[in-house]
């Protein structure tokens, strides 16, 4: 993509430019939120802006809805070049936007399946490539992707999800070291369980079951969805969390929020140390003898 040079920004900016998608509920909004008590300016992308009518009511000048689904790559060209020809830079994305997925991996569809990775993927990948050239010419910037404890680890009957998770923690890893010399940061953030509209009114999608999978993604099918509105985790709190570790001096690659998600990837990250080391002789019997 070219860089495009803003001369004269039609807005004046207070504080920091966040662009935001899925601001309309949980996470996004919170971090909408937190962003706005913290002096900045958010443009809150959303499929229905509307929802944020009030909100940007409450902060004239400093919160500005916009239509965006992530899933429409010309749209996400059009929302960043409006940003930075309101304001000339953009200096937080945050690649929000998600939904549950809950099947076996036979029972996930094909469709199913790329829907998600369009999502969770192919969506945060061209907003990422649409702000960085921006962000090199700050030489400054903060990109956060909300991946999720699924993103570090799986279970039966999240396969999917947690593979579409997988791949935005691929791509952002390698990111962090290559936009590092640009001043510019790359958080990921890992939750658990939070209390936001992930689990109820129909955000969470269902794959359609085979009842030969009724022992091992059966309970999970029902309890996700029993979860509603009993999350341990806090969004406001998250939003705080994710703010500090931004603005720390030593920003981490990878936040885990949430005690399930603290203990949960401890434990994978000890298992999965074991079973290297269990099996360290036979990795490294495999190099050509010379
Ligand atoms: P919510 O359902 O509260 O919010 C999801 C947001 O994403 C909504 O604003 C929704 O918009 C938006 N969205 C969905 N599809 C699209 C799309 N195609 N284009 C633009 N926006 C879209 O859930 P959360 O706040 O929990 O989810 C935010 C992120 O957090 C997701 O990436 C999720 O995977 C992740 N996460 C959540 C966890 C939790 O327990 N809550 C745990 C781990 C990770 P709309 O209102 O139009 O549907």
């Amino acid at each position: 993509m070219q860089m495009a040079t803003v001369h004269n920004p039609t807005r004046k900016a207070t504080g920091r430019v966040w662009l935001i998608t899925g601001a309309s509920s949980g996470f996004g909004q919170a971090l909408t939120e937190a962003a706005l008590a913290a002096g900045d300016t958010v443009v809150a992308a959303a499929r229905r802006p509307e929802v944020l009518d009030s909100l940007a009511a409450a902060h004239p000048d400093r919160m500005f809805p916009v239509a965006l689904d992530v899933t429409d790559p010309a749209r996400i060209t059009a929302v960043v070049a409006e940003v930075l020809l309101w304001y000339g830079r953009i200096d937080v994305l945050v690649n929000n936007a998600g939904r549950g997925l809950v099947g076996a991996v036979e029972e996930s569809t094909d469709r199913e399946l790329r829907d998600l990775m369009d999502l969770h993927f192919f969506g945060p990948a061209a907003l990422t490539r649409a702000v960085l050239p921006h962000m090199r010419r700050q030489g400054s910037g903060a990109i956060v992707q909300m991946s999720s404890m699924g993103g570090r680890f799986s279970f039966a009957g999240v396969g999917a999800y947690s593979a579409t998770k997988f791949a935005l923690e691929g791509l952002s890893e390698a990111l962090a070291l290559e936009v590092a010399p640009f001043g510019i940061k790359v958080l990921i953030v890992e939750p658990g369980a939070f209390r936001t509209g992930f689990a109820g009114g129909g955000a969470l999608q269902q794959s359609a079951a085979i009842p030969a999978y009724e022992e091992t993604v059966g309970p999970v099918r029902a309890a996700l969805p029993s979860t509603d509105g009993k999350q341990p985790g806090d969004p406001a709190k998250a939003a705080a969390a994710i703010l500090a570790a931004m603005e720390a001096k030593e920003t981490p690659l990878r936040l885990p929020l949430g005690n399930d998600a603290a203990d949960a990837i401890s434990a994978h990250l000890h298992a999965s140390r074991e079973e290297t080391l269990t099996w360290e002789s036979v990795s490294r019997s495999t190099d050509f003898d010379d």
